[in-house]
């Protein structure tokens, strides 16, 4: 099942010892709704193991997990109605992580809900843009 942290909020979870509003389980993942959805129907998909971050998420859970985000991605849309999905994923406190076990969130979206996600802006000049790629994909080699 992995690692455990004996502190962790969402380990307590995955062993019980915290109940959860179950939406699925499988070896490896485990969903439960969020308990202050963006919107009704919210769900996490997390490995069970602890995890702190995406980037430390064994990359032999990803086939489970990107299954366990499509099957239950498709069901919340089809039990919500919903028109959209987000699936978002938080690391580290100053992105928005609140708990440091990882996990992604699935959130149902409709026409008007009145959700804005962040404002982006365009490169300024497009060497920096080149730049930027470069750097990211020699580090990537
Ligand atoms: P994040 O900010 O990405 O770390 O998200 C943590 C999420 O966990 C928040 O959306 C919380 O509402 C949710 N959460 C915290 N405790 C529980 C719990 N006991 N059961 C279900 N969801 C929880
Ligand atoms: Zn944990």
């Amino acid at each position: 099942m992995g690692p455990k942290d004996s502190d962790c909020i969402f380990c307590k979870i995955v062993e019980g010892d915290i109940p959860c509003a179950k939406v699925c389980e499988s070896e490896t993942c485990l969903a439960f709704l969020d308990i202050a959805p963006v919107n009704a129907g919210h769900v996490l998909v997390l490995p069970k193991g602890h995890y702190p971050t995406l980037m430390d998420i064994p990359k032999e859970l990803g086939g489970d997990l990107v299954e366990t985000l499509s099957r239950v991605g498709k069901a919340v849309m089809e039990v919500t109605g919903a028109e959209g999905l987000n699936l978002i994923q938080n690391n580290f406190e100053v992105a928005g992580q609140l708990v440091h076990h990882a996990h992604f969130h699935l959130i149902p979206r409709f026409s008007d809900d009145g959700l804005m996600l962040w404002p982006q802006t365009p490169y300024e000049n497009q060497d920096e843009m080149s730049r930027i790629a470069a750097d990211i994909a020699k580090l990537l080699k």
